[in-house]
C-alpha cells in the first residue's frame, strides 16, 4: 500500500513521495471512531513540484495518439475492475459508507473511463468540405495542458473519475487534490493508473488543503479546475480561479426535493424514498431530502409507511463481515465525529423551530461500535420554509416531509430554493410529469426515478447554487470542458497541377 508507514504522502512522477510537511491531519474510520492513518497536508513547493511534473509531461502525452491514449484507458478499467474488492473496501473504511454502495460507486466511476475510451471518436473535430469555392473548414480539440481537480470526501473515487479520465483522454495531464478526510482511494487509482502504462507525470496526486488549493487555483500553469464540493467553497474556487484566467466547473451543495402526487404508486414512492434519502447516510449530493407531498391524505399515508420501513432498517459499520452484501446493514457511519454531531444539532434545530420530529435518529448507538459516528435515520413532518432542515444542506440521514395544496404550490416551492441539483416527480400522469420536466428549475430531474444521475455519456451538473460554470461534468460537456477548439479555414491554390505558366499571371 501507498500510505508510507502510516503517513501518507504525493503521489508524483509515478512515485509515492514523502512529505516535508510538518502539518499533517488525521484519517479516521468512521465506524470505530479509530485513527487509521495521516495524510500529509503539502506546502505550496510541493504543491508546486506537482504542477511542474505535469507540465513536463504534458509536452509528450498531448502528442500521442488518441487512440494509444484511450489503450491507457482500457488497461486502467481493467486493473480497477480486478481491484475492485480492495478499493470498495478502503472507500467503505475510510468514508464509511456500506461495502455494496461502495462497489456501486466504483461502477459509476468506471462508466466514465469506459465513455473516455472512447475519446478517439470524441475528439475529432468537424469538417465542412466546400464552404467557399475551393475552401474547406474544420475544427481541432486540443488539450489545454495542466488541468487540476479538488474532490469532496463523499466519492472518494466516482467523483475524482467524474474528472481526470477525460481530461488525460482528451490529451491534458492533471493534478489531483482529493479530500484530506478519506484521501488513500485515490493514491491506489494513481498506482493502477501507472501500471495501467500511464507515463510518469501525467496523472499527479496532491493531498492537502487550503494551502494546496489555492496553488492550483492561481498558478499560471493550471488552466482548468474541476471542483465538486459545499457551495461556500465552490463559490471560492470559482471566483478565484477565474480571477487568474482559467476554466472553472464548480459543482456545489443540493436540497433535493421529490414531489409526490396523489396519483403516485405509494409502495413504489416509499421504496424510493428509503433508499435515495437513507443510502450511504444522506451524504449524495443527489440525495433527496425533502418529500412534498401533495395533500394531507397522502403525506398521512407516505408518514407512516415510511415509519414501518425504517423501524426495520439496520445500521452499522460499512464493511460488514467481509463483503457479506447479503447481510450488511442498510446505512453506516458519517463520515466524522464533527459531521455527525452538526446533523444531530439541525436535528435539534427542527425541533426547536417546530417541525414534527417523527423518528429521532440523534441517540443512535451501534454496538460494539460506540465510538462509531452513527445517526439513525430521521423523519420530520410538517417542515416549513424558513426552519433550518428545510433551507440548508445537512447532508446526513434526516428526511423532511412538506406539505402542500396543489402540483403549482409544490413546483413553485422546489423552484423558490436556492439549490437546484437534483429533482423527481412520481406520478402516474404523463402530462404533469412533462410539465414538471419542462418548468422545474433544477439541473437534474426524475419522472419516477429518485435520483437521477446521468450516465457517463451523457452531463453530469445542477443549477442556481449547485454550480457555477457553463459546462457540466464528463459526459459531452467534460470533453469541452478538457479541450480548446480551433477552427480552421483552408484554400488550396488552385492550377499547380498544370504546371508552370510562361504568360503573364493573371487573376483567374
Ligand atoms: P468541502 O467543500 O468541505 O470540501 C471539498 C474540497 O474542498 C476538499 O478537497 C477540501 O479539502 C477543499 N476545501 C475545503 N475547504 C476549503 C477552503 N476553505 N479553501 C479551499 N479548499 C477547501 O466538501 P465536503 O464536505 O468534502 O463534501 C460535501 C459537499 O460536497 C456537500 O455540500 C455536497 O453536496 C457536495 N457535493 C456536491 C456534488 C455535486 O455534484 N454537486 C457531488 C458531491 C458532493
Amino acid at each position: 500500500m501507498s500510505n508510507l508507514n502510516k503517513v501518507m504522502g504525493n503521489f508524483i512522477d509515478n512515485q509515492c513521495v514523502v512529505s516535508a510537511s510538518s502539518r499533517q491531519a488525521n484519517v479516521f474510520n468512521p465506524a470505530t471512531g479509530e485513527v487509521s492513518l495521516s495524510v500529509s497536508l503539502s506546502t505550496i513547493e510541493e504543491t508546486q513540484a506537482a504542477i511542474a511534473s505535469a507540465q513536463t509531461a504534458f509536452e509528450s502525452w498531448s502528442q500521442i495518439t488518441p487512440l494509444n491514449r484511450a489503450r491507457v484507458l482500457f488497461k486502467f478499467k481493467a486493473l480497477v475492475e480486478a481491484h475492485s474488492h480492495e478499493l470498495a473496501e478502503l472507500i467503505a473504511s475510510e468514508h464509511g459508507k456500506v461495502y455494496s454502495d461502495a462497489m456501486g460507486e466504483l461502477t459509476r466511476g468506471l462508466e466514465v473511463v469506459e465513455f473516455a475510451c472512447g475519446i478517439p471518436h470524441l475528439q475529432k473535430g468537424e469538417h465542412s468540405l466546400n464552404v467557399g469555392r475551393g475552401v474547406d473548414s474544420y475544427s481541432l480539440m486540443q488539450p489545454l495542458g495542466v488541468c487540476a481537480g479538488i474532490s469532496p470526501f463523499n466519492f472518494p473515487a466516482m467523483v475524482p473519475m467524474w474528472m481526470f479520465p477525460v481530461s488525460i483522454a482528451c490529451g491534458n495531464t492533471f493534478v489531483m487534490k482529493p479530500s484530506e478526510k478519506d484521501p488513500s482511494t485515490i493514491m491506489r487509482l494513481a498506482e493502477l493508473l501507472k501500471e495501467a502504462g500511464l507515463p510518469e507525470g501525467v496523472f499527479n496526486v496532491v493531498n492537502g488543503d487550503k494551502t494546496s488549493v489555492d496553488v492550483l487555483l492561481t498558478d499560471e500553469r493550471i488552466q482548468a479546475v474541476s471542483f465538486v464540493g459545499s457551495t461556500p467553497i465552490a463559490e471560492y474556487i470559482y471566483a478565484t480561479a477565474s480571477a487568474h484566467g482559467k476554466r472553472v466547473q464548480a459543482l456545489g451543495g443540493a436540497k433535493n426535493h421529490m414531489l409526490v402526487m396523489p396519483d403516485a404508486d405509494p409502495n413504489q414512492v416509499v421504496n424510493s424514498l428509503m433508499g435515495a434519502a437513507y443510502g450511504s447516510a444522506g451524504e449524495r449530493c443527489m440525495a433527496i431530502s425533502v418529500a412534498v407531498c401533495v395533500g394531507d391524505e397522502v403525506a398521512d399515508n407516505l408518514i407512516a409507511k415510511l415509519q414501518t420501513e425504517i423501524s426495520t432498517m439496520t445500521v452499522g459499520p460499512g464493511l460488514y463481515k467481509q463483503y457479506d452484501i447479503e447481510n450488511e446493514p442498510h446505512m453506516g457511519p458519517l463520515v466524522s465525529k464533527e459531521h455527525a454531531q452538526k446533523v444531530r444539532d439541525y436535528i435539534t434545530s427542527g425541533v426547536e423551530q417546530g417541525a414534527a420530529l417523527v423518528v429521532d435518529g440523534r441517540d443512535f448507538v451501534r454496538k460494539n461500535h460506540e465510538q462509531g459516528y452513527f445517526v439513525g435515520p430521521t423523519l420530520f413532518d410538517h417542515v416549513k420554509v424558513g426552519m433550518r432542515i428545510y433551507d440548508e444542506e445537512i447532508f446526513g440521514p434526516v428526511l423532511c416531509v412538506v406539505r402542500v395544496d396543489s402540483y403549482e404550490e409544490g413546483l413553485a416551492l422546489i423552484n423558490q430554493h436556492e439549490y437546484g441539483n437534483g429533482t423527481a416527480i412520481f406520478t402516474r400522469d404523463g402530462d404533469t410529469a412533462r410539465q414538471f420536466t419542462e418548468k422545474v428549475q433544477v439541473g437534474m430531474v426524475g419522472v419516477n426515478v429518485p435520483i437521477p444521475v446521468p450516465m457517463a455519456f451523457h452531463s453530469f451538473g445542477g443549477w442556481k447554487r449547485s454550480l457555477f460554470g457553463p459546462l457540466h461534468m464528463h459526459g459531452p460537456d467534460g470533453v469541452r470542458f478538457y479541450t480548446r477548439m480551433k477552427t480552421i479555414t483552408a484554400r488550396w491554390p488552385t492550377g499547380l497541377r498544370a504546371g508552370p505558366e510562361f504568360s503573364m499571371p493573371t487573376m483567374k
